[in-house]
C-alpha cells in the first residue's frame, strides 16, 4: 500500500492531530459575508470556535471580513480580549454568577432575557459605566429569551434602565429553532413574531440599531432572517447544517482535518474477537489496522462504522471504539505477511474531501448525531495544528 497523497502529509505533525485550515475559514467567512449582506456578520467562535480553537479561529474570521464575534459565556468572551482582539463582541448565556462587571468593564455586548436585567445594571452603576445589551426574544425555540407574555414590561424596564443611563439597548435578538429544513412554516411564525417584537420595542421608546435572528442555515437559505446582522457558527467552519445539501453545494469548505498514523497493523485468523465485547469476529483470515485515537479524543464510543481513510482507500471501524483506539477491518489476508504493512501510515477520519476523505457528515452518521458535536467535541488530547495561517 503506498502512502496517501494526503496534502500535509509531507510536513511535520503531530502524531495526532486536527488540521485547521484558516483559510478554508477565510473562504467560508467571505461567503457568508456576502450572502448576509448588507447585514453584518457575526462569527459564533463559542465552545473554542466549534473545536477549531478559538483566537487563531477569531483572528482569520476578522481579517475575511466579520464584523463581530458570538459566543455563550462571558468567560469565552473574556478570553478574546485577553487574546487582544477589540472588535465588538456579544456573549448570551448567563446565571447569576456570571462575571457582569468584567464583561462590562471589557466592553463586550450582554444578551439579556429579562431576568439578568437588575444584575447588569447594578454591575453598570458599581463601575459608572453603561453596559451595551441585546434584548432576547423567544420566539418559539423555548430556550432563552423573553416569552411574548413578558415582553412589554420586560421592554418597558429596559427603557427605564436606558433613561437611567445605566444600559443602551443595541439590539433585539431571536434565535430560530428548524431553519436546518428550509420549507418549515415555524421559520415564519418566528419572523413574525420576532418582527411584532421589535415594533413593540420601539413603541416604548428603544432605538435597537441591530435586529438579529438568523444563524447559519438562516444565512444560507432564508434572505428573510437576515435583519441587520447574522449569527453564523457551524457554517464558518464549512460545514453543512441541511440533512440534504453537503458543503460543496453550499459553496463551504470544511476546515478540520482528523488524522493520525496506524500503530499497528496485524494479520489474524478467521473468527478473531475485536475489541471490549468482541462484538466483532472476523470471517476469513484479514488484516487488521489499529488508529490511536478513542473517545478521549472525542470520537463517539457508538460510532462503529465510520469511516478512515488509508492510502487512497476507506476502511470501516469495527467492534467498540474504545478510549484511545479504534481496529479498522483491512479485509485483506495475509496482507502482513506479504510484507505490506501499513504501520506509520497516515489514517485520516475525516477531512475537506478533496483527497476523497470522509466528511465529517459521515461521522456523524456513524455516531447517531450531527456534525456540530462531532468537531466541537474533538478533546484538548488532540493538537490543533494551524495551516494558511
Ligand atoms: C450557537 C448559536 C448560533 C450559531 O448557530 P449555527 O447554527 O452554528 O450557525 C447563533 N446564535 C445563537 C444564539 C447560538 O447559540
Amino acid at each position: 500500500m503506498k502512502s496517501a497523497a494526503f496534502p500535509f502529509a509531507t510536513e511535520r505533525l503531530p502524531e495526532r492531530a486536527a488540521v485547521i485550515d484558516l483559510e478554508a475559514i477565510r473562504h467560508n467567512v467571505r461567503h457568508l459575508a456576502n450572502l448576509a449582506a448588507p447585514a453584518q456578520l457575526m462569527a459564533v467562535v463559542k465552545a473554542d470556535a466549534y473545536g477549531h480553537g478559538v483566537l487563531p479561529v477569531a483572528r482569520a474570521a476578522l481579517e475575511a471580513g466579520a464584523d463581530w464575534l458570538g459566543v455563550a459565556h462571558i468567560s469565552e468572551a473574556l478570553a478574546l480580549r485577553a487574546g487582544a482582539i477589540d472588535v465588538p463582541m456579544l456573549a448570551w448565556l448567563h446565571t447569576t454568577d456570571s462575571h457582569f462587571r468584567a464583561a462590562i468593564a471589557a466592553d463586550i455586548d450582554l444578551g439579556c432575557s429579562g431576568w439578568e436585567l437588575p444584575f447588569i445594571v447594578a454591575a453598570a452603576q458599581q463601575q459608572r459605566k453603561t453596559a451595551r445589551i441585546h434584548l432576547k426574544f423567544d420566539s418559539g425555540l423555548g430556550r432563552n429569551g423573553s416569552t411574548p407574555a413578558e415582553w412589554a414590561g420586560f421592554v418597558a424596564r429596559a427603557r427605564q434602565a436606558e433613561l437611567a443611563g445605566s444600559v443602551t439597548v443595541v439590539g433585539v435578538f431571536s434565535h430560530l429553532a428548524v431553519a436546518d429544513e428550509p420549507s418549515r412554516v415555524e421559520t415564519d411564525e418566528q419572523i413574525a413574531a420576532f418582527t411584532t417584537a421589535v415594533a413593540q420595542a420601539r413603541e416604548a421608546g428603544l432605538h435597537p440599531m441591530l435586529r438579529h435572528l438568523a444563524n447559519s442555515a438562516g444565512v444560507l437559505t432564508r434572505a428573510d432572517t437576515h435583519f441587520d446582522l447574522v449569527r453564523a457558527g457551524l457554517a464558518i467552519y464549512g460545514l453543512s447544517p441541511f440533512g440534504d445539501r453537503t458543503s460543496t453545494d453550499l459553496g463551504l469548505r470544511p476546515a478540520m482535518t482528523l488524522r493520525t498514523l496506524v500503530s499497528v497493523c496485524k494479520d489474524v485468523p478467521a473468527e478473531q474477537g475485536v475489541s471490549y465485547g468482541l462484538n466483532y469476529r472476523t470471517t476469513a483470515p484479514t488484516t487488521l489496522a489499529l488508529i490511536p485515537l478513542g473517545y478521549a479524543d472525542g470520537i463517539p464510543r457508538v460510532a462503529t462504522g465510520g469511516p478512515v481513510r488509508i492510502g487512497g482507500v476507506t476502511y470501516r471501524v469495527v467492534g467498540h471504539i474504545a478510549m484511545d483506539q479504534m481496529v479498522i477491518d483491512l479485509g485483506v489476508a495475509a496482507l502482513v505477511a506479504s510484507g505490506a504493512s501499513v504501520i506509520g501510515t497516515e489514517a485520516v477520519l475525516f477531512g475537506p474531501g478533496d483527497d476523497g476523505e470522509a466528511s465529517v457528515d459521515e461521522w456523524a452518521a456513524a455516531a447517531g448525531t450531527i456534525n456540530y458535536e462531532v468537531v466541537t467535541r474533538i478533546s484538548p488530547r488532540v493538537p490543533r495544528v494551524y495551516r494558511n495561517v
